[in-house]
């Protein structure tokens, strides 16, 4: 693609800069509500063998949606960018001097175009939480991730019953891998007596939807988990630089707070501080340095 017309799409401003954005989170919005419609509404009431076993897919359901959702909005809500203008007369030896902000930011942060600020321990920009992971919304953003692979894998076997009991059975055949991708479903759709209907037409894509982001997801939760292990960004890690490498007990305790504190949050998502934000790259108290 042109390298012009790219940053046109991801640059902020007036002209439809914001257009890769308002694609992600379109797509993910209208991903999720497919889910729970299809589960919902078709596959459930369809599949299930009692009133008991719908009820409790739809509370697990509900439950992996609730911790999905909430730690979503929480990495929307706490932003890591760090914007002070200020110019240090005699700043630490660590820092950096950002030339777009025209101020110093603490070591391990980074001007991210797209933002257009200085982000403190940058990660990377996310165009489905429309800003950069960094410092304050690095473990929302893992465990976003964990629900939304564990949410497309339990959607998944479901759709597939369904597909598997009202669509072709799902055998080791070559017709019946050919009519699970979409050439071989368009074809029975209109070449074939098999009947596709609408709901095993939605029921595949939905399929598709949960297996492309599940898998997404699940690579970046996977991923994630290890630079917090290691104690680096992606930009350290590319660049091989250990420079905030400690104990990988301590690295984690610094992204999540403690060990409590992740497995409560990994429940239930819970809006809790980290160590992190008092460290030498979180957010500091210039006036002490000017
Ligand atoms: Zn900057
Ligand atoms: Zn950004």
């Amino acid at each position: 693609m042109d390298q012009k017309f790219l940053f046109a799409l991801t640059k902020p401003g007036k002209n439809g800069g914001k257009f890769l954005h308002f694609t992600a989170v379109g797509y993910y919005f209208l991903l999720t509500f497919g889910v729970l419609f299809t589960c919902i509404h078709i596959v459930y009431p369809a599949i299930t063998k009692n009133q008991d076993e719908k009820f409790w897919n739809i509370v697990y359901l509900s439950y992996i949606f609730f911790n999905m959702m909430g730690n979503y909005f929480m990495g929307l809500f706490f932003q890591s960018d760090l914007k002070t203008g200020i110019a240090l007369a005699d700043p630490p030896k660590s820092w950096i001097y950002c030339k777009e902000c025209k101020q110093h930011s603490p070591p391990r942060s980074h001007h991210c175009s797209i933002c257009n600020a200085c982000i403190l321990k940058h990660d990377h920009h996310c165009f489905f939480l429309c800003q950069c992971v960094g410092l304050k919304n690095q473990r929302y953003f893992i465990i976003y991730n964990f629900y939304v692979a564990i949410g497309s894998v339990f959607a998944a076997r479901w759709l597939l019953l369904y597909l598997a009991e009202y669509y072709i059975p799902l055998q080791w055949t070559l017709y019946s891998i050919f009519s699970y991708f979409f050439p071989g479903f368009l074809y029975n759709w209109l070449f074939t007596e098999i009947p596709v209907t609408f709901s095993s037409a939605l029921c595949m894509l939905v399929f598709y939807g949960c297996l492309t982001t599940g898998a997404g997801c699940f690579f970046l939760f996977i991923t994630q988990c290890i630079l917090v292990i290691r104690g680096q960004t992606l930009h350290e890690f590319l660049k091989n630089r250990h420079g905030f490498r400690q104990k990988w007990s301590k690295n984690i305790v610094n992204v999540f707070g403690s060990f409590l504190f992740i497995f409560a949050s990994f429940l239930f998502p819970l809006p809790l501080k980290s160590n992190e934000e008092k460290s030498p790259w979180g957010l500091p108290n210039f006036y002490k340095y000017v």
